[in-house]
């Protein structure tokens, strides 16, 4: 596969550490950051922010007093170097529990079962969780040059860019249209549909409680605010990642490509839907959106975005157009020829028959990965 190809991916790795593993890595995360911090505060006296210049000063004293290794040594003279680079001026200071930048010398992997990585108590072989869609980007890529070993609410995680390639696109004769909504977060032209009731839930119930933590003000107040807004986010992202997961899957698996409405339609659509759309929810659908993108390309899926002129007007059975066919929000009922479905059905039919007639734009879809992987990565 051609070098061009290729998409750069960070993917989110669980560490499933022994309690006695935590402590290893615990105590070196701890060690690293009082490293930097020392570090900085010698940089900044000797009046040096340049890598290579605070090495030269700091070097022996740093493996000495914190016992690191050499290449941990140098990983925390470059985290500091970093720091300086985005403000030269300031002395720059470094929470006790900040992410280790872990190369290739430092950590590898066995496997998909095992990270080893170097800790004060020698090199630790720490068991790693994986998912299938993240095995099989690891097992086809090379990592590039490092991983952020992070502690995040207590557990461990190892955030990994690699370079991976797309799969090439089949081309395909059939397509599975997908209409994307609110209740119905999407629906298929199979007629499976993906409920955002549970989402919808959570979401009023959060906004309720973040209107009574707003209005106390407080410090504990505002921490709570924070936690909500976390735990929010990763269940929407959680929600849009099976939805998308599954709607690539059963593309792949019959072996059609993913017919969507192009994003001019979303745009449009919105409009008619703001008074029902929170700016929150507007942010769901994109994201639904980019991770079907996302992952199509990667597993070789052609995805195909379509005129979404009147598909949700326009009757799938014999083609009348009328604003009169939906009498209700969720319901379609053709004027013409009395064909009954659910609204976001009889679309998802109108959005697989259009990209019947069109020509796959593989090229497109590989753009829209790309924008997605900054997305993807800014969602971490
Ligand atoms: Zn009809």
């Amino acid at each position: 596969m051609s070098k061009e190809l290729n998409v750069l991916r960070t993917l989110k790795i669980r560490l499933n550490p022994t309690p006695q593993q935590h402590q290893s890595l615990l105590s070196t995360l701890e060690r690293f950051n009082e490293a930097c911090n020392w570090i900085a505060q010698q940089a900044f006296g000797g009046r040096v922010t340049n890598k290579i210049a605070i090495q030269k000063i700091v070097y022996y004293a740093v493996r000495e007093r914190y016992a690191l290794s050499a290449q941990m040594t140098i990983r925390a003279i470059a985290k500091v170097a970093e720091a300086y680079k985005r403000d030269r001026d300031r002395l720059p200071t470094f929470r006790p529990h900040g992410a280790i930048v872990y190369d290739e010398r430092i950590l590898s992997f066995d496997g998909l079962e095992f990270a080893s990585l170097w800790t004060l108590q020698g090199r630790i072989k720490v068991a790693i969780q994986v998912c299938g869609y993240h095995a099989g980007i690891i097992g086809n890529s090379h990592v590039r040059g490092q991983a952020d070993l992070c502690l995040i609410r207590g557990k461990w995680y190892l955030l990994l860019v690699v370079e991976a390639p797309d799969e090439p696109c089949e081309s395909a004769l059939d397509f599975l249209g997908v209409d994307l909504g609110i209740v119905s977060l999407a629906t298929d032209s199979d007629g499976n549909t993906y409920s955002g009731m549970a989402l919808e839930r959570k979401r009023r119930i959060y906004a309720h409680r973040r209107r009574n933590l707003q209005r106390k003000g407080t410090p504990a107040a505002k921490r709570k605010l924070r936690k909500i807004a976390g735990v929010q986010a990763r269940f929407q992202r959680d929600t849009n990642h099976r939805i998308s997961k599954s709607l690539v899957n059963i593309a792949r698996d019959t072996h059609r490509g993913i017919a969507i409405e192009n994003l001019k339609g979303i745009r449009d659509r919105a409009t008619v839907r703001r008074k029902q759309r929170s700016k929150h929810a507007n942010w769901a659908f994109h994201q639904l959106r980019t991770q079907i993108e996302y992952k199509a390309a990667s597993r070789g899926v052609a995805v195909v975005a379509v005129d979404p002129n009147n598909t949700s007007r326009m009757c799938s059975e014999c083609g009348y157009t009328d604003k009169a066919n939906r009498p209700s929000q969720a319901l379609f009922l053709c004027k013409s020829c009395r064909y009954s479905a659910s609204a976001d059905f009889n679309t998802a039919l109108n959005i697989r028959a259009r990209a019947l007639v069109m020509k796959p734009m593989v090229a497109s879809a590989r753009n829209a990965v790309r924008a997605g992987v900054q997305l993807h990565a800014a969602a971490l």
